[in-house]
This record gives C-alpha cells, sequence and structure tokens, in this order.
C-alpha cells in the first residue's frame, strides 16, 4: 500500500475547488499513513480523540496544523487546547466556556466552530439551527476572553438520498448566514462553514461549504 495514499490525496485535490480547505481526517490511522500524506504537502490534519492528538502532535512535524473534529469532554479540554488551532465540535455551552477557560489558562487564544445538529438519525451532539440562533448573542461574544468563534460545522444524514442530504447542508450554510450577517457582522473572521466527508464532500461544496473533513477517501478504511 506504500504510496497509495499520496496518490488518493493528490487525485482528491484535483477535484476539491480552490478556495475549501481540505482537512485530511486522519483519526485511527498511524503516524506513518500521516507522514505519507504529510510529504504529499498536506498540512492540515484532524483528529477526533484527544489522546491520540496528543500522541500524534508529538512524534509528528511541529508545521502541522491540527484540528479537532470529535466530541470533546470537559475533562480532555487542556489536552487538545494544547494542539488544536480549532476545535470543530463545540456542541454546549459548558463546553464552550471550558475551552475559553483553558485557553486563557494556557495564554493562547483558540478558534472554534459551532456544531450543528441537522441530520435526523446522526449524532445527537450540536445545537439546532434555533438553538444556536439564540445562543450567540453578543452578550455572550462579551464573555469570551480567549476563544474566536470561526464558524459552524455540521453534519448531513447518512443516507443515500442526494435532496436530502443537500437539505442538511443548506440548512447549516443557512444557519451560518443567519449569524454572519447579524450577531457576527462585525466579525470577518467568522467565515468558516465546516461540511462534507469522503461521501458527500461535492454536495457540501456545492450547498456553500468551504472547508470539507475527508478521512476513507484519503486513508482508507479505518480498523477501530
Ligand atoms: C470521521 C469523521 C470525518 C471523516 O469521515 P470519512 O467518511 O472517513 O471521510 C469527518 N467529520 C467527522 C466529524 C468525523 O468524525
Amino acid at each position: 500500500m506504500a504510496g497509495s495514499v499520496s496518490k488518493r490525496l493528490i487525485e482528491l485535490r484535483k477535484t476539491v475547488p480552490e478556495g475549501v480547505e481540505l482537512v485530511a481526517v486522519s483519526k485511527f490511522h498511524p503516524a506513518s499513513a500521516l507522514m505519507e500524506a504529510y510529504s504529499a504537502g498536506q498540512r492540515v490534519f484532524g483528529e477526533s480523540r484527544a489522546l491520540e492528538l496528543e500522541a500524534k502532535a508529538a512524534e509528528l512535524p511541529p508545521d502541522i496544523v491540527w484540528h479537532f473534529i470529535g466530541h470533546l469532554q470537559t475533562n480532555k479540554v487542556r489536552k487538545v487546547i494544547n494542539h488544536a488551532s480549532l476545535i470543530h465540535s463545540i456542541d454546549s455551552e459548558r463546553l464552550l466556556r471550558a475551552v475559553d477557560q483553558e485557553a486563557e489558562k494556557a495564554g493562547r487564544r483558540i478558534g472554534v466552530l459551532l456544531q450543528l445538529h441537522v441530520a435526523k438519525e446522526e449524532t445527537k451532539f450540536g445545537f439546532t439551527p434555533e438553538e444556536l440562533l439564540a445562543f450567540v448573542t453578543p452578550e455572550l461574544l462579551s464573555s469570551l476572553k480567549a476563544v474566536d468563534i470561526r464558524g459552524v460545522m455540521g453534519m448531513a444524514s447518512n443516507v443515500d438520498d442526494d435532496a436530502r442530504i443537500r437539505d442538511d447542508f443548506r440548512e447549516i450554510r443557512a444557519a451560518f448566514d443567519s449569524l454572519r450577517s447579524g450577531v457576527m457582522a462585525g466579525t470577518p473572521d467568522f467565515n468558516v462553514v465546516s461540511m462534507g466527508m469522503s461521501h458527500d464532500w461535492p454536495l457540501a461544496v456545492e450547498e456553500g461549504a468551504n472547508m470539507i473533513r475527508v478521512g476513507t477517501s484519503i486513508f482508507g478504511e479505518r480498523e477501530y
């Protein structure tokens, strides 16, 4: 299989439009696979478990930009803050406050995305669009000391029906647009729409994603 990661990555890159950031989701894959992608020029990697992120960050080149994309427990926040530059999976006020507090303690700023829950049968984590719009207020924003809210993240329903998948992505994009033209209007760094995975990223991009999270299409199937 040597060379297959870089080959798949290079082929994938040819099809990802300019302006769309590709996060290589490397969870459950060994450091050697990440190094293969790194050698092919990939620098942004997504991990979903705090301990795995910590171990890989210690072993791999320092110019890798780590994104955290998995469900995050508040007791693991510190580990993630030490390595990640963007956390995609802020799914509660409690987690957001914990990240803010730990980042302040660590003396650094961290970018976060607010996770939306629109899919019908998938993970229950995340805000509904209505909850999100009610949650992000000027009071919330001015209370955050070390966190920059950079955008939203979401997943579509895991179905074969393209129309249904598109509807989910549209809902995510619409929530982003409401925030951007509303409470986030004065914050140009609020500009990330993270949606789309191996099987549905082209639809996500058509529906307004500018960051996609692709694992299997680059690294092959995961062995859990
Ligand atoms: C695992 C994971 C991905 C990547 O999924 P693939 O189907 O392997 O591309 C994307 N986003 C999140 C949140 C994930 O947990």
